[in-house]
């Protein structure tokens, strides 16, 4: 485009919404893309339109650092997030988009005799699933991490538990490669459209209230991460989600330094290098609940803190930017995929901080169980009424990892 070129044009067309389509989906992020883009691929639905408040990809699938990996404990978790990375792998070319994923190995770092336990345990559940997993000794990660600290520091490295196929892909190009995808597919990407109120006749779903009319549909997906609780109260249900701000950071542009993705045991810090060269870390929430997607600076200090104690050389980098994007939380850290009490009405959602990695598989999970009215088999347990019936699939309670 710099250059002159005026052949460009766009990825996706326009359209003005339809008075009605056969399903709707709510919310134009990775998942509610992906999800359209596998009803009109796996199941022959193209008869569809994601109604996005914003632009595309102006959420969650824009904010995060972009980490993909399949190294989940808990069975339930760990053949969808599997399902997930086999997806991942062939993206490129289902899509014909790069999306540049880029499969440069994860490795969580331990500090304990008890964390190594841990993550033996995860590792084995790991290669049990059919994934990778290798235990490093300290020797092991000195090797592949030289610029850590291993001598000085307050929280000395016993190990690592190295995941190869784990890595990175970038965010956007996720969320366009599926954005362009459905709409060759025939599905309407309608953006400046919000969603404002769910409308339901005698137990079912006819449609839709939005800022740009009422649109009618007798399939509606709720696939709004963040807005979660927000959209679902229009149709009188109250989530076990809460809504809280996750931030990140990025340095200036670097010279190639850190080859992984790492993440450090003792305090919530992660990290990996752009293709760039900027240094893309974060840490954990910011524990009050909130619809605003900027974080505040008590965690910029505890991330930049643990970032110094594990690897000083770190205070050499200037920060760019930081941002936040609003995460649903699910009491368990598992996610939803699942029927609701009104007929037609699915709901997607509890991805934590979790769901980048999970774009392809929950879209894929949500358009099988949007188009057959089944849960598919590998998302069967991230059913809405666990926390009513006790069957929960707390990975939180696992020491898993974030993002
Ligand atoms: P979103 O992109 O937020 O999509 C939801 C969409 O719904 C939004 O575009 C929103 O505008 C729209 N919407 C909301 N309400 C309405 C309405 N009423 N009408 C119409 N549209 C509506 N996950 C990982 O796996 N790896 C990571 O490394 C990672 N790092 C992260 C770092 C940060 C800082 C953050 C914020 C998140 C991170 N995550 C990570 C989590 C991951 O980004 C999210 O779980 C995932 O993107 C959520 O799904 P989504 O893409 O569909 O969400």
């Amino acid at each position: 485009g710099l250059f002159g070129n005026k052949g460009w044009k766009p990825a996706w067309r326009d359209p003005a919404p339809k008075a009605e389509y056969d399903a709707i989906i709510i919310g134009g992020g990775g998942h509610g893309l992906s999800t359209a883009y596998y009803l009109a691929k796996n199941h022959g639905l193209t008869n569809v339109a994601v109604l996005e408040k914003g632009y595309l990809g102006s959420g969650n699938i824009g904010r995060n650092t972009t980490i993909v990996r399949a190294n989940y404990f808990l069975p339930g978790n760990s053949e969808f997030y599997s399902h997930s990375m086999k997806l991942w792998e062939g993206l490129e070319i289902d899509l014909n988009y790069n999306v540049m994923h880029s499969q440069r190995g994860l490795i969580n770092l331990f500090h304990s005799d008890g964390q190594r336990d841990a993550f033996v345990r995860r590792g084995n559940s790991m290669i049990n699933q059919g994934d990778d997993a290798i235990l490093l000794d300290r020797e092991g990660v000195r090797e592949m991490l030289p610029y850590l600290d291993f001598e000085q520091t307050r929280f000395p490295i016993y190990g690592g538990l190295y995941h190869p196929r784990g890595g990175t892909a970038r965010h956007d190009a996720v969320a366009w490669g599926y954005a362009r995808g459905a709409d060759r597919r025939g599905v309407d990407l309608i953006q400046n459209c919000e969603v404002t109120g769910i409308d339901i006749e005698n137990g079912r779903v006819t449609g839709v209230q939005t800022t740009r009319g009422a649109i009618k549909a007798k399939k509606v997906g709720i696939v709004v991460a963040g807005r979660s609780s927000q959209v679902a109260a229009m149709a009188g249900m109250r989530l076990p989600i809460e809504s809280h701000i996750l931030q990140a950071f990025v340095t200036e542009g670097l010279k190639p330094v850190i080859d992984h993705v790492v993440s450090f045991g003792m305090g919530h810090f992660y990290i990996s290098q752009s293709d760039k060269g900027g240094l893309v870390f974060g840490g954990d929430l910011d524990f009050y609940a909130s619809y605003a997607s900027r974080g505040n600076l008590p965690m910029v200090e505890h991330v930049m803190e643990a970032g110094m104690t594990l690897m000083p050389m770190i205070g050499r980098a200037k920060v760019l930017r930081s941002w936040g994007g609003i995460m649903d939380m699910s009491p368990d850290g598992s996610p939803i995929i699942d029927k609701t009490h009104v007929d037609g009405l699915f709901i997607d959602c509890g991805w934590n901080y979790g769901g980048f990695k999970a774009v392809p598989a929950s879209g894929y999970c949500m358009a099988h169980l949007m188009a057959t009215g089944e849960s598919h088999p590998v998302a069967a347990r991230f059913k809405l009424n666990r926390f009513a019936t006790g069957h929960i699939l707390d990975e939180e309670g696992t020491g898993s990892q974030h993002n």
